[in-house]
């Protein structure tokens, strides 16, 4: 079942994201919910914050380079309880979108490669080193289940053009 996404303003979207302690069927059934949500909206991943459920989960597809230059992506990858282990010195800029952000895209600088530490649907406790794009997807679905925006990141200069549309965003939710 496609789920309502929480915007900016959604006081949610701040919260500290809680542990998960069990993996239930209703856990099963909202990581079902929330890729199918995240499919329709064209996303690549999506916190468990952003349909209002504050919990440390987020799920994503990879993209993966293809031979030809073309991207595909990956099945969904579930990441219960993540932790990342290790950021590179390196870093790169590039810009970020966000379902609960709409129509706006910012450029953010974060590590290139991190190492991350996660449990799957079954359980199991994972390591994965990540780079570029899907190191990048990684760090702004985990930066979601700790409360932090993409756009807490983005440069003032870069920010502030886009301050009056964000204030929109916000207006229209705190109205809701
Ligand atoms: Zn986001």
């Amino acid at each position: 079942m496609k789920l309502p996404i929480c915007y900016y303003g959604d006081p949610v979207l701040r919260k500290k994201g809680e542990k998960v302690v069990e993996i239930t069927d209703d856990l099963r059934r909202l990581v079902a919910d929330m890729i199918e949500t995240f499919d329709e909206n064209n996303g690549i991943g999506l916190a468990a914050h952003q349909v209002g459920k504050p919990l440390a989960l987020f799920v994503l597809r990879k993209y993966i380079h293809r031979e030809d230059d073309k991207w595909d992506v990956t099945e969904p990858i579930v990441y219960i309880n993540p932790k990342i282990l290790e950021y590179s010195d390196e870093m790169w800029v590039e810009e970020e979108g966000c379902l609960s952000i709409p129509k706006i895209r910012l450029p953010v600088e974060r590590p290139v490669r991190i190492k991350v530490e996660a449990t799957d649907l079954e359980g199991k406790r994972f390591v994965e080193e990540l780079e570029w794009q899907n190191a990048r997807v990684v760090m702004h679905e985990n930066d979601h289940i700790n409360g932090v925006l993409y756009i807490d990141r983005v440069e003032e200069k870069f920010r502030k053009p886009a301050e009056a549309a964000l204030k929109a965003i916000k207006q229209k939710t705190e109205q809701k």
